[in-house]
């Protein structure tokens, strides 16, 4: 790091100012402007991201929706290739999930939960 009168040369730590600028070694931002416009970026983030996972939530529910009708014991095996064809979001974000009906831990999202059976997801309905 240079050095020069008592600061260190830094770089802004706000990505689309990246200017250098002299200050104490901790500090981050070159100017109050720039600490602001970071974290309401960091915000925005988190609100695209959030939507995101949503909407993979929603769009599983949907072709769930259509898709499921349950056996006498509640649940309903669907091929792989069968949900590839409706665009199932695989990269959905899932919780574990226990259930009397199954042996092991399930992945639950919405209001359905599912293993993996081979080639096929059996689901089954939480709520
Ligand atoms: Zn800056």
């Amino acid at each position: 790091m240079k050095y020069k009168n008592g600061q260190y040369l830094l770089v802004c730590g706000f990505e689309l100012c990246r200017v250098e600028f002299y200050g104490p070694a901790n500090k981050v931002y070159c100017s109050p402007e720039c600490k602001k416009r970071k974290n309401s970026r960091k915000t925005t983030r988190v609100k695209e991201l959030t939507q995101g996972v949503d909407t993979k939530i929603r769009v599983a529910v949907r072709i769930l929706m259509n898709l499921f009708k349950p056996d006498e014991e509640g649940k309903m095996a669907i091929s792989m290739v069968e949900l590839a064809c409706n665009a199932f979001p695989f990269d959905l974000p899932t919780t574990p999930y226990k259930d009397d009906r199954f042996r092991g831990v399930l992945h639950s999202f919405g209001a359905f939960c599912f293993y993996r059976k081979g080639e096929d997801f059996v689901f089954y309905k939480t709520k």
